[in-house]
């Protein structure tokens, strides 16, 4: 099969592996779409992933070939690949001992999804229900980790709740917000296509941060107490200090995007109101089960989030992660193997 294999720093190559195998209790899956999620422009640009080793985690596909002892599953059955229930006596996937839960696909990372197959034990992938596309379906992974990021967080019925940064987290963020019931969902987001997206999908008002004093508007609309609950879904390097200047006395910043580099904070700010900081990551299976809920009742919106120029051949993989690097104005880049 074809493979986009790590080859060092920044380097990509395609390749013909051997076809993975199913072992008794696993199962072969034929990817249809596979993510590129920016953990993997993170990993491929910093040299985080080992030579040889194929990334790709956020992918959906049809069940290929069964193990001898693996009875839920048949052929051609739709699934996305991760979020299944880890049986009793198998511990939860986490990204090491001192780190919280990340269920994906995988058992070992190395062998991802950006191939033509996947192999996975049999519990590991969800069924897709009849109503929901391979286009909602590819945005299983990140969904359910904005799902896990606003059932960690304060969010109640009602609140007016403020989303910095709409690459595909929070577009998604902002999606299940708006189908938990948030009375306003705003948006910052200085890029055009990702703004017009958050617009599409719904936002009750979206800001340039580049052009508009956000942190004002946020005050101004919120009666001049400032938002309860603000998701940073960008990991620039001024939001988590705006969200903390935005959210009101004894409100709430849930911190979902990674920032890989130091971000300035004014504490005077936080101890000031007294706010409370949140960390989410990972999602766990209930997350998955959520997601697959809201795809099927039709929450989930993948049309303003992925366009034809989302979809992208192994031919094009090295020149995407590389252009990735840098903040782009385009959403969700999908691999169509
Ligand atoms: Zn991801």
């Amino acid at each position: 099969m074809k493979a986009a294999v790590i080859r060092g720093e920044q380097q990509i190559e395609i390749e013909d592996v051997p076809t993975p195998e199913p072992g008794p209790d696993e199962v072969l899956i034929k990817i249809k779409y596979s993510g590129l999620c920016g953990s993997d422009v993170h990993r491929f640009q910093y040299g985080m992933a080992e030579p040889g080793s194929i990334m790709g985690h956020e992918f959906c596909g049809e069940i290929a070939a069964v193990g001898a002892n693996v009875t839920e599953w048949k052929e051609g059955d739709r699934v996305v690949g991760g979020g299944g229930s880890n049986p009793d006596g198998i511990p939860r996937p986490t990204s090491g001992p001192r780190y919280s839960a990340r269920t994906v696909g995988f058992k070992t990372p190395g062998w991802g999804g950006f191939a033509e197959y996947a192999v996975m034990d049999g519990w590991r992938p969800l069924k897709l229900p009849d109503n929901v596309s391979w286009e909602t379906a590819v945005l299983a992974e990140p969904c359910a980790i904005a799902v896990h990021a606003v059932r960690r967080s304060a969010f109640r019925v009602g609140d007016q709740v403020v989303v910095l940064g709409a690459g595909p987290i929070g577009l998604l963020t902002q999606q299940v917000l708006q189908a938990g019931g948030a009375r306003a969902v705003y948006v910052s987001e200085p890029a055009p296509a990702r703004a017009e997206a958050a617009r599409k999908l719904g936002a009750t008002e979206v800001f340039d941060p580049v052009s508009e004093d956000v942190v004002s508007r946020v005050v101004e609309l919120t009666d001049g107490l400032g938002a309860p609950l603000v998701f940073d879904c960008a990991a620039a390097k001024p939001t988590l200090q705006q969200g903390f200047e935005m959210v009101r006395r004894g409100g709430q910043v849930t911190v979902v995007s990674m920032a890989w580099e130091e971000v300035p904070l004014l504490t005077v700010e936080w101890i000031g109101r007294e706010v409370e900081m949140k960390a989410s990551y990972g999602a766990a299976p209930e997350d998955w089960q959520i997601v697959i809920g809201l795809m099927e009742q039709g929450k989930i919106e993948s049309g303003p989030m992925i366009g034809k120029d989302s979809f992208i051949g192994f031919d094009q993989m090295q020149a995407t992660l590389t252009r990735l690097m840098t903040p782009q104005d385009d959403i969700q880049s999908v691999l169509v193997p």
